[in-house]
């Protein structure tokens, strides 16, 4: 520990310098540490066991974390926590473990067991530290930013975030009113894309496109469901909540009712907030079909609740048929395009896809496409980024005004100095340094 400089507030990355995927810091202050992110790296294959990071108290010997804090509900910030030692307080946004609760059903969710739960500019008081949760946008719902502060010294780490979502005035807010002083700011920098990755040369970097936001993808969503006289599938993640605010918006604007599947109509109501879409009493043009994959499922599971919840409004192949030029298809549907396309519920329709690019080169992806060509059903690709883009980032860092910049999540450190400038002090993963 020769290399604790300041003895006020002390930070290390675990994970994340370098990557994007696995974020996990470590703050200490005196002899109380806590924890921000604690999450799977993206690398990591089903099944494989990431061992807990090096910290106090959790990989390494020593005095239990005071916290940890999760700053939202992508598992490549939560996916260890099962794997701590039970007793440390764990704080997430109550959203963001409601959500995840619904998803554990359906394989892709976890209960976090918190102890408490972040809301915007509640603080929580561990020992010496104060954690202040910012909201900001991203793709992830409920997700925070966190102040933390101990020993008169401030961190401002941003977890993952943008500035054109649905909440894309939240980060407005932050920009307008930011919290000050900040010493260091641990930013991430997805959005940074080393020159040699396919796709992102030089000259994609000096005169960057736009990136669309969500209000701009409600409008092209929409403009794809008038050109198409039949069914439209969008394939979307069922977590992704901004994304089915903003088809269900595109679908009343194309006169269509939204369908969506259990997994999505579990997570919007996981969500707890009434202006989400879902299947109800409210929202009478939202309908559900359930994936053959999900009902069999629920017969295993012997949980029938799930379906008999729903029964109102649900559709059935029969429906889809005749409703098809009415009717938008949104969430987990991928495992059901070979049934659509065999039963020709895909005939004159289109497929949407309102995910990340990469997925498609995945044998899953590779599937999908070559059967929606052999069948001539269109693929449309309608999606943003969840992640800031470099110029909001930069924006950013001006309306913080820290004395430093140091880059998380991201797998372009070198890029991301080059845009941001001197402020910026890279730190080795493992390596402590002072706030
Ligand atoms: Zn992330």
């Amino acid at each position: 520990m020769a290399d604790l400089t300041s003895p006020e507030l002390t930070a290390r990355i675990h994970r994340g310098a370098r990557e994007i995927g696995g974020s996990c810091v470590e703050l200490r202050s005196g002899d109380a540490t806590i924890i921000l992110d604690l999450g799977t790296p993206l690398t990591s294959r089903p099944g494989q066991l990431t061992p807990l990071p090096q910290a106090i108290g959790l990989g390494a010997g020593g005095t239990a974390p005071l916290g940890v804090f999760i700053t939202h509900g992508h598992q490549d910030h939560w996916g260890l926590v099962p794997q701590l030692p039970p007793g440390i307080p764990l704080f997430v946004g109550q959203g963001a473990a409601n959500v995840l609760r619904a998803a554990q059903f359906w394989g892709t969710g976890v209960d976090l067991g918190e102890t408490g739960h972040l809301t915007h500019l509640g603080p929580v008081r561990l020992g010496p530290f104060t954690v202040t949760p910012y909201l900001p946008d991203h793709s992830g719902y409920d997700a925070y930013s966190l102040l933390v502060e101990a020993g008169g010294r401030r961190l401002f780490y941003t977890g993952d975030l943008r500035g054109h979502g649905r909440k894309a005035a939240m980060f407005d807010r932050l920009l307008a009113g930011p919290p000050a002083p900040v010493h260091a700011l641990l930013m991430e920098g997805t959005s940074f894309r080393a020159a040699q990755l396919p796709g992102a040369g030089p000259s994609a970097q000096k005169t960057p496109t736009p990136v669309p936001t969500e209000a701009d993808l409600e409008n092209s969503i929409a403009e794809t469901m008038r050109g198409t006289d039949g069914l439209v599938v969008v394939l979307a993640s069922a977590q992704n909540i901004d994304r089915l605010v903003t088809v269900y918006r595109s679908a009343l604007r194309a006169e269509r009712d939204l369908v969506v599947d259990l997994y999505t109509a579990d997570v919007a109501a996981a969500t707890g907030r009434a202006s989400i879409p879902r299947p109800g009493p409210d929202w009478p043009r939202v309908h559900v079909h359930v994936p053959l994959r999900q009902r069999v499922r629920v017969k295993d599971s012997g949980e029938f609740g799930r379906v008999a919840r729903v029964r109102e409004h649900r559709l059935y192949a029969e429906q889809l048929r005749s409703r098809r030029s009415g009717l938008v298809l949104f969430g987990a549907y991928q495992s059901e395009i070979p049934r659509l396309l065999r039963e020709g519920l895909l005939e004159g329709g289109a497929v949407v896809w309102s995910m990340w690019d990469g997925y498609l080169h995945e044998a899953s992806g590779l599937r999908l496409q070559a059967a929606l060509r052999g069948a001539d059903v269109p693929l449309v690709h309608h999606h943003t980024s969840g992640h800031a883009s470099t110029q909001d980032l930069a924006q950013l860092v001006a309306a913080l005004h820290p004395r430093v910049v140091v880059p998380i999540h991201t797998d372009a450190p070198d890029e991301y100095a080059a845009a941001i400038g001197p402020l910026v002090q890279a730190r080795a993963d493992g390596v402590w340094w002072p706030v």
